[in-house]
C-alpha cells in the first residue's frame, strides 16, 4: 500500500453514491490500494454516465493523494493593449467571438460586425417566430449575437480534439459564466438559459480589452483592391476598413455565399446530411437507454447517439437534446427548418434528435456548381414550408410507425414544438434519397433499441442545417482565401467546423494565422 503520492483511478459509482464524498473517497482508496490518512484528499477530474449495465451509474476519474483544493477559476484570456492593426471580424458566433478574443491576445484590435441583434434583443424576434410565424431575416435562431449556438442545447462535446485546445475553450466558457462542471463532464453541456449570459460575458471581455462590436451591421460586400482586401461594406453603403477580414458568417448566410460566387471567388459544394427530427417522450428514451423508467433521480435524462448504413449512405442521429424542445431554425420567410435545444437542467418531458441521411454531391445536383448543395437544401426547405398553411412555422409530422408503413397518420402525436404540427406524408415530402433510407434506418434502430420506432414517436420535417453546404476554400498553410490576400474564411460557414467548440477553436486558429500574416508573434 502507498500513501500520499498523487495517483489517478477510475471508479464506478451508482447514482446514490455520487452524492457521497465519503463513499467516493473509500472506493478510490480501495482501487488505488492506498492507506487513508489525514493528508489524503481527492478530486473528481472526469465524470461520465455509464449506461451499459442494467443499473446505470457513473464512471469517475479521481485524483487521489495530496490534491490541492480547487482555487478560484483563472480566466485563460490574457489580452494585450491593442496596437495599430485593426481586423474586421464578420459574425459574432463562436468562430467570430473566439477569433476576436485571440486577436486581442496578440494586441490586434478587432471590430466585430454582426447582422443580428445583441443576445437580449434577439430573444424578442424568437418570440415572434412562435407567436406570428414571422422569421426576421437578420435575427432568428441562427443569426444574432452568439450565432447559431446561443439558443441551442450548448453541448460542448467535439471529436475534433486535434484541431485546437478543447480545454482552453471550455475554461473560457467557464470563466464567462458556464458551470465549472463542464471542465469535468465527458459530455459537457451549458443549456439555452445560461448561454446568453456566457455570450454577454464574452462580449464584455472583448469590449473591455479594446475591441468593438457592432450589431445590426450586415456585411454585404468585400472591398478588394489589387487582389488585397481593404475592408467590407455594411448595410449597403458604409465602408469599414481593416488590415484583414475574418469571415465567420455561419452555415446559413446564403447571401454571403452568393456574393462570393458572384465575385468568382473559389468555393466548393459540400455534402451535408438531411432528414427529420424525431421526438419521443423522455421516459421512453430512459427506458430504452437506461433500461429503467422512471429513471433514478440522480441520473440525467438519457441521451443517445445512433447510426447505421443504408444503401451506401450513413444514417445517424444529430444534435440529440434530452429533456429538450424542437425549435424553428428557419432564417428567412417562406422556408421551414427544424433543430433542437434544451435548458441547463434538461427538465422537459421530451427527447428530440435529428435523424439524418448522409448526402453526397452525386445525390444533390451539379458537382460543377459550388452552390448546388445549398440550392438543393433551399429547395427542400421551401417545399416543406409550402406544404403547410403558407403563413406559420407549423411543421408537417407523422408518427414513426406510419412513416415506416408509408401511410398518413391520423394524429401525429404530442410534441414540444410550440408553433405546432400537422399531419402530412413525410415519406413523400422528403426527397427520395432521404425518405427511403430513413424508413429503413428507423426499422433497424427499432430492432436494435426496442421501442425506438415506437408508433407514437413523432417525426417532423425538415432537418437540413446539419453543416455547411458550401466550403469557402482556404490555403492550408496560411488559412487565407487563395484569391484574396487578407481574407480569412472561418468556422462552420466556411466548412471548417461542425459545432460550438470546433468553431471556437477554428476562430482561434484563424486569429493566429492573421497575427502571423501581420508579422506579430510571441504569445
Ligand atoms: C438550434 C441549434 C442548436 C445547436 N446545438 C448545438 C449544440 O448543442 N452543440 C454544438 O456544438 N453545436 C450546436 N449547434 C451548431 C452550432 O451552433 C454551430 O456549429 C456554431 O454556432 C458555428 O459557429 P460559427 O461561429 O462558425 O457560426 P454561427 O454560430 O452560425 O455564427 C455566424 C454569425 O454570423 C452572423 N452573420 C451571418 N451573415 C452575416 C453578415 N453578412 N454580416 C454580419 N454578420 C453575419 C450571423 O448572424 C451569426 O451570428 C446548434 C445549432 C443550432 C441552429
Amino acid at each position: 500500500m502507498t500513501t500520499g503520492a498523487l495517483c489517478f483511478v477510475d471508479i464506478a459509482v451508482d447514482p446514490d453514491e455520487m452524492n457521497s464524498p465519503e463513499m467516493i473517497r473509500k472506493k478510490a482508496l480501495k482501487k488505488a490500494e492506498m492507506a487513508d490518512g489525514p493528508d489524503i484528499s481527492f478530486r473528481i477530474i472526469r465524470r461520465s454516465v455509464d449506461a451499459r449495465s442494467r443499473m446505470p451509474g457513473f464512471i469517475l476519474r479521481v485524483a487521489l493523494g495530496r490534491v490541492e483544493p480547487p482555487g478560484p477559476l483563472e480566466s485563460p484570456f490574457h489580452p494585450r493593449k491593442p496596437g495599430d492593426f485593426r481586423v474586421v471580424v464578420v459574425g459574432a458566433g463562436p468562430g467570430g467571438y473566439f477569433a476576436a478574443l485571440t486577436l486581442l491576445e496578440y494586441g490586434i484590435r478587432p471590430i466585430v460586425l454582426e447582422r443580428g441583434k445583441d443576445v437580449t434583443l434577439r430573444r424578442k424576434d424568437l418570440k415572434q417566430i412562435y407567436s406570428q410565424g414571422r422569421v426576421h431575416p437578420h435575427s432568428n435562431y441562427c443569426f444574432g449575437e452568439g450565432g447559431a449556438g446561443t439558443y441551442s442545447d450548448g453541448k460542448l462535446y467535439t471529436r475534433s480534439t486535434r484541431r485546437g485546445d478543447v480545454g482552453r475553450i471550455l475554461k473560457m466558457f467557464a470563466a464567462h459564466g458556464a458551470s465549472p462542471d463542464i471542465l469535468i463532464d465527458a459530455h459537457p453541456h451549458i443549456g439555452s438559459n445560461v448561454l446568453p449570459r456566457v455570450v454577454r460575458g464574452i462580449r464584455e471581455s472583448i469590449a473591455g480589452a479594446g475591441g468593438e462590436i457592432r450589431f445590426n451591421a450586415c456585411v454585404d460586400d468585400l472591398v478588394v483592391q489589387g487582389g488585397k482586401i481593404t475592408g467590407v461594406r455594411v448595410n449597403g453603403d458604409e465602408f469599414i476598413p481593416g488590415d484583414a477580414v475574418i469571415l465567420a458568417t455561419g452555415h446559413s448566410a446564403r447571401d454571403i455565399y452568393r456574393m462570393l460566387a458572384a465575385k468568382g471567388l473559389a468555393l466548393e459544394a459540400k455534402p451535408f446530411a438531411m432528414g427529420a427530427r424525431i421526438e419521443h417522450p423522455q421516459e421512453i428514451i430512459d427506458r430504452i437507454f437506461y433500461h429503467h423508467s422512471p429513471r433514478h433521480p440522480g441520473l440525467p435524462p438519457a441521451a443517445y447517439r445512433i447510426a447505421c448504413r443504408v444503401e451506401g449512405r450513413g444514417v445517424y442521429s444529430f444534435c440529440m437534446c434530452p429533456g429538450g424542445y424542437v425549435i424553428p431554425a428557419s432564417t428567412a420567410p417562406g422556408e421551414l427548418v427544424l433543430n433542437g435545444m434544451s435548458m441547463s437542467g434538461r427538465g422537459g418531458g421530451f427527447a428530440n434528435a435529428g435523424l439524418v441521411v448522409e448526402l453526397r454531391l452525386e445525390d444533390i445536383g451539379d458537382p460543377e456548381d459550388p452552390l448546388s448543395a445549398m440550392k438543393y437544401q433551399e429547395r427542400v426547405e421551401k417545399a416543406v414550408f409550402a406544404a403547410g398553411d403558407g403563413v406559420t412555422q407549423k411543421a408537417p409530422a407523422q408518427t414513426a410507425g406510419d412513416f415506416i408503413q408509408g401511410r398518413v397518420s391520423r394524429n401525429p402525436g404530442k410534441t414540444s414544438y410550440i408553433p405546432g404540427i400537422y399531419t402530412a406524408p413525410l415519406h413523400e415530402l422528403l426527397p427520395p434519397p432521404v425518405a427511403g433510407r430513413l424508413r429503413s434506418a428507423l426499422s433497424v434502430f427499432g430492432k436494435k433499441f426496442r421501442g425506438f420506432d415506437f408508433p407514437e414517436a413523432t417525426l417532423m420535417a425538415v432537418e437540413s442545417r446539419t453543416s455547411s453546404p458550401v466550403r469557402i476554400v482556404r490555403v492550408p498553410e496560411t488559412l487565407m482565401h487563395p484569391d484574396v490576400d487578407g481574407l480569412f474564411p472561418c468556422g462552420e460557414g466556411a466548412g471548417y467546423a461542425g459545432g460550438i467548440v470546433s468553431a471556437a477553436m477554428d476562430g482561434e486558429s484563424v486569429a493566429r494565422a492573421v497575427a502571423r500574416k501581420l508579422g506579430i508573434t510571441g504569445i
